[in-house]
């Protein structure tokens, strides 16, 4: 039985659509094998080709750059634009829920806490909180509903149960009715990370669970560690931008909130300013509706920047971590 608030995905994902049902061997010159090697690097859809750039599907399925224009000229011919009203997208907005820490500044910094039908990104240096942050919110996802469930998705195998323990207690609630609220799936490379975000979606449908939070901690670490060099660059990329939209797509059919942690790397370029660089390049950046950086603070506090956001102003919220979990500095 779908749940109240979950939206039909034609309506909200991709409101643009093809005119008539048709997959990627309609497109003339594209055959079975170039159809397999574009599904492959995340062009699956008529939508995706519409939207690619030529040399991307060069890449993609090594087609000469003239036939890459065509294709895509073809898929774009092919589309049928779905423009909603402002009214309509209102209405959809209007079921976003924000997940609340116990940090009044934090929550503040994001106008009110982590939307739901968002992804939202905390990249920082290693021990700035990313982790602490995530488990934190799979117990705040329970106090605003005991029968919510949080799914967490660990690369690093950082999850720790005994942590969720201690932060439900902080809470009030029951330790042992947090764990069993939680959903842990270790990932042990980027591909297996991957089709765990897509199973999410039968945990929802198929066994009706009230799924309103989904961890994946870390985002980036099996893509960073699996695609070195180079030359598999745009391959990298290309998966992540598929993770990344799979990701999206979840938090708006199901009305959930995606936390997503980003490492950061060293810029020996840069000078002046802060010399780090969040994983991922623009395709994380772009997918993730709020991105904020964290830094160590003085006195074991740690900072929250606000980066990006739709309509949010940019700001910092300090906070620390102590056995409850995030709180305000006092
Ligand atoms: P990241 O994921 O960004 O690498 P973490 O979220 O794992 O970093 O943060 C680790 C830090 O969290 C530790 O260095 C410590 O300061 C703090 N921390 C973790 N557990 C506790 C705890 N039980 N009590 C107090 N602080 C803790
Ligand atoms: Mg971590």
């Amino acid at each position: 039985m779908p749940r109240k608030n979950e939206i039909e995905e034609e309506t909200i994902v991709t409101n643009t659509m093809p005119k008539e049902q048709l997959t990627l061997e309609d497109i003339p010159g594209v055959g079975a094998a170039t159809a397999e090697k574009l599904s492959a690097a995340g062009y699956s859809t008529l939508l995706s080709v519409a939207v690619a750039s030529p040399g991307e599907l060069v890449e993609a399925s090594g087609v000469t750059e003239a036939l890459a224009r065509k294709m895509i000229q073809f898929a774009r011919d092919k589309m049928e634009m779905g423009f909603e009203t402002g009214e309509e997208l209102l209405k959809k907005r209007e079921l976003v829920e924000k997940i609340q820490l116990r940090s009044k500044a934090f929550n503040d910094l994001l106008g009110g806490g982590f939307e739901t039908q968002s992804i939202t990104e905390c990249f920082g240096e290693f021990g700035s909180g990313k982790t602490q942050i995530g488990h934190s919110l799979c117990v705040a996802v329970q106090k605003m509903n005991p029968e919510f469930i949080a799914i967490y998705i660990d690369t690093e195998n950082t999850f720790r149960p005994e942590r969720i323990q201690q932060i439900a207690k902080a809470e009030g609630l029951d330790p042992t009715q947090a764990l069993r609220h939680i959903k842990i799936a270790r990932a042990f490379n980027s591909d297996h990370q991957m089709l765990l975000a897509e199973k999410v979606e039968d945990l929802i449908t198929k066994q009706g669970l009230q799924v309103k939070l989904l961890v994946v901690d870390s985002l980036t670490a099996h893509f960073r560690a699996e695609f070195i060099g180079r030359g598999t660059l745009a391959e990298r990329q290309q998966k992540l931008n598929k993770h990344m939209h799979t990701l999206s797509k979840i938090a708006m059919m199901y009305n959930l909130a995606v936390y997503v942690t980003n490492q950061v790397m060293a810029r020996p370029d840069v000078f002046f300013g802060d010399p780090t660089q969040a994983i991922g390049g623009h395709i994380v950046a772009h997918a993730s509706t709020f991105r904020l950086y964290l830094r160590k603070g003085k006195k074991g506090t740690r900072v929250a920047k606000l980066v990006d956001s739709p309509n949010l102003a940019e700001g910092e919220a300090s906070f620390t971590v102590d056995e409850g979990g995030v709180k305000d500095v006092i």
